[in-house]
């Protein structure tokens, strides 16, 4: 396992700080809010790609390391590459996904944003489920077998992309039919009561440095094909719904809800320090959906930066309120950084 104080060795030989991170999912958030806090940056990126990153002068990242494939990143000569740059990497959805949240803890020797202990924390459905009953936030029903089955509910897979496979089913002979229409059979599977309201995906930022847990956006996520349905309400009984991402709409929070979007950010803090000291740092994102009880129910939690705050990059109708200019989260990690070394306080929100 990296331990703390192997990249804290590593942070006190680097000589400067360069903003780093893979090609994909918020990068060039990442990049254009490094940018503007006057950081270098570094791209992992596949040829096919580069392309595509250099066309956006303000986000380009200043130096790519080109790789076949993401996995390299664990490669030692990246590795070593890496930190001759100086980078400190940022973590995203796609980072996380590629490269594995086990491989992370065990095998990168690299300085990261965050904690990154928190990633196992968001990537096991037990310990999500631990770490959200202990904020005392409330979750979907889990049914334990499928005779159980007493209402509509949600049947998921293990680190099914964007809810690909996912099914939905309203008692045991449906959950039968769906597992085998699914190709699933034999594998593992979570009976989740599929809660109906709107859903709100609120973006927060931790600081251990102020103290203070800042909710600085929010959004919707667009998921084909269940949100192409409500046009052709008349056939959808012969429709199978699929919940895979395709795209991110803003959104605002009726305001009297915002106390209770602000009292879950805090509490997710509070018990992960619990949990596993010293904590998470940096931004998460708590996937709610809102009950017409006005209720707020957690179904997942992403410790680290997600792609709904691609909306924001010149700041959200939060942000403004908490800056005076423009304020991504991807400004506001390195923003974190910068303050960090001011301070002389990056290991605590470094590893
Ligand atoms: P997940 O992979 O858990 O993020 O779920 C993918 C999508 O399925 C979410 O973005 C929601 O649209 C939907 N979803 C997940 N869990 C539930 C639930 N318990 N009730 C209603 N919708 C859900």
């Amino acid at each position: 396992m990296i331990t703390r104080g192997d990249i804290k060795e590593i942070l006190d030989r680097y000589k400067s700080t360069t903003i780093a991170t893979i090609c994909s999912h918020t990068a060039l958030q990442i990049f254009h809010g490094a940018r503007e806090e006057g950081f270098k940056t570094l791209g992992i990126c596949k040829p096919e790609l580069r392309g595509f990153y250099e066309s956006f002068p303000l986000a380009k990242p200043d130096v790519f390391v080109e790789v076949e494939d993401y996995s390299e990143v664990l490669d030692d000569a990246i590795q070593k590459k890496l930190r001759i740059e100086n980078a400190v990497v940022i973590p995203h959805g796609s980072f996380v996904e590629y490269v594995g949240a086990e491989n992370i803890l065990e095998k990168f020797s690299v300085p990261m944003f965050g904690n990154r202990e928190v990633l196992e924390w968001e990537s096991d459905r037990k310990k999500e489920g631990r770490w959200l009953n202990a904020a005392g936030i409330r979750m979907p029903l889990v049914f334990k077998k499928p005779s159980d089955i007493d209402r509509l509910v949600m049947v998921k897979f293990p680190g099914a992309k964007g809810g690909k496979s996912y099914f939905l089913a309203r008692n045991e002979d449906e959950f039968h039919q769906g597992i085998e229409e699914s190709g699933m059979k034999g594998g593992e599977y979570m009976i989740q009561e599929y809660v109906i309201g709107t859903r709100f995906y609120p973006h927060y930022f931790y600081s251990p440095l102020t103290g203070n847990t800042e909710f600085l956006s929010v959004d919707v996520r667009y998921e084909s094909n269940i949100d192409g349905m409500v046009r052709v309400p008349h056939i959808m009984d012969n429709l199978d719904p699929t919940f895979v991402v395709t795209g991110n709409i803003p959104v605002v929070v009726r305001e009297s809800l915002i106390p209770k979007i602000r009292d879950m950010g805090s509490s997710v803090v509070e018990s992960s320090e619990q949990l596993f000291p010293p904590g998470i740092n940096g931004p998460f994102c708590i996937e709610t959906i809102c009950t017409d009880n006005l209720e707020f129910v957690a179904f997942e939690i992403s410790a680290r930066i997600v792609a709904g705050t691609n909306l924001y990059i010149h700041g959200s109708p939060y942000s403004q309120l908490l800056y005076r200019e423009p304020m991504s989260t991807g400004r506001r990690i390195s923003r974190e950084i910068k303050m960090a070394m001011e301070g002389g306080l990056l290991e605590r929100i470094i590893y």
